[in-house]
């Protein structure tokens, strides 16, 4: 595909417009549960995305999705890549990146984070780190480091699609709004301040905009009065629609008003999305083993669970699910769930699917995001392997884990 045909791509992929008859083939071939990432579509994703800031400079979260797979597809098309902790920079060294062109959010950083960091930094004085608590300034001075610093402003708003995710207004994250001349000063003092930053909230669609536009201006505001800083980064957050009747975000209409929010600043405007360029890239299949009829349900078993994908569980998110096996089949309210024993390991509850058969193969959509990255091995069960679709074939990027696996670190 030519760079203008990735930027025209559809704004979203829609669970129904995979190949079924190849999802069935990887599920025949790799065995399930299995995560499907199509590398094409992840790079799509954010080309289209960067296409909609042509002045802007977007970078990939990398925390929506760190295998390396990803991380390669994403620098291939030029993407940089915002890291959240040590690991995730040490992953994105591993997958070629620049350190200098990393930006390192801290949140509470734990002390082999900021040591990493900052050993990076001494061979790559280009990477970023980004504050959001005066202590870690001081813990940055007491490792000697003078380097580039952004400071993260809780602008007092958040938004997104579900509360434990609105960061905006969480005291947790950011220097509070007042503060942020004064701390600017102190950075200016011991440092190199570069950026100002915000990270408020995600899963942002329409509806929200308004109010993450709102975030957005406080963090123009103060990038005038603060003044002199290289970027101004408005961090991630635009939402994926979940629902098969839920209009994708407007991109066009998202970058007016994310220009108009901003205002005029001397400064590169920066963005950090990451379920977006992820999130429908990405799907899971999964095997029917169990049909159960009850006074109040059928109820479907599948050898996917919630350590496989959490979302459903801890957030109560709709995930888009259909039967690749047998898609003309007439369908049929059901609830879906897997083998762990808790009533939170519900995919979806009287969900018109295909009626499932045992042995079908269902599909689990836009599990792109915040999939494989919060799997666990809860009941001892071995994460399943990854595959990835690049260049019209498929491969194993990330392995089945064995019971070896499970039982590994224990002495
Ligand atoms: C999580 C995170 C992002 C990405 O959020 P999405 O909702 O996945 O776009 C961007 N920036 C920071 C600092 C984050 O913590």
């Amino acid at each position: 595909m030519s760079d203008l045909d990735l930027a025209r791509s559809p704004a979203i992929r829609r669970l129904a417009d995979w190949d079924h008859q190849q999802l069935q083939s990887l599920a025949a071939e790799y065995g399930t549960p299995l995560y499907v990432t199509d590398l094409e579509r992840v790079k799509a994703n954010y080309r289209r995305f960067s296409a909609a800031f042509p002045d802007a400079h977007v970078m990939y979260a990398a925390k929506a999705h760190t295998g390396r797979s990803v991380l390669e597809a994403l620098l291939s098309v030029g993407a940089d890549i915002e890291c959240a902790a040590g690991g995730e920079l040490k992953r994105s060294v591993d997958a070629g990146a620049d350190p200098n062109t990393l930006q390192y959010t801290a949140v509470n950083p734990p002390a082999h984070d900021l040591d990493y960091a900052v050993d990076l930094a001494e061979e790559a004085p280009g990477l970023t780190i980004t504050i959001g608590a005066t202590d870690t300034l001081d813990r940055l001075a007491e490792r000697d480091y003078d380097g580039r610093v952004a400071i993260r402003i809780n602008p007092g708003i958040g938004t997104g699609h579900h509360e434990k995710v609105a960061t905006g207004n969480d005291a947790k994250f950011g220097i509070p709004y007042e503060q942020v001349p004064e701390v600017a000063d102190r950075v200016r003092e011991e440092f190199e301040l570069v950026g100002l930053h915000s990270h408020a909230g995600s899963g942002v669609l329409t509806d929200d905009l308004e109010d993450h536009c709102m975030a957005i201006e406080r963090v123009g505001e103060l990038a005038r009065r603060v003044g002199g800083v290289e970027f101004v980064d408005i961090g991630g957050g635009f939402g994926v629609p979940y629902h098969e009747d839920e209009p994708p975000l407007d991109l066009e209409q998202t970058a007016e008003m994310v220009r108009e929010a901003v205002g005029e600043i001397d400064a590169q405007l920066k963005l950090e999305p990451g379920r977006y360029i992820v999130a429908d890239a990405g799907l899971i299949l999964t095997t029917v083993n169990t049909i159960k009829e009850t006074p109040t349900a059928t109820v479907v078993g599948v050898d996917a669970s919630l350590a496989t994908l959490i979302r459903p569980a801890m957030f109560g998110s709709y995930h888009p699910m259909q039967n690749v096996s047998a898609p003309d089949r007439e369908t049929e309210p059901v609830t879906v769930g897997g083998p762990v024993c808790t009533s939170a390991d519900v995919f979806a509850t009287d969900r018109p699917i295909a009626r499932p058969e045992r042995n079908d193969i269902l599909a689990i959509g836009n599990a792109g995001s915040y999939g494989y990255e919060l799997a666990s091995q809860f009941h001892s069960q071995p994460r399943p392997a990854e595959v990835a679709l690049e260049d019209g074939t498929s491969r194993v990027v990330r392995r089945r884990e064995t019971l070896e696996d499970v039982t590994r670190v224990e002495q």
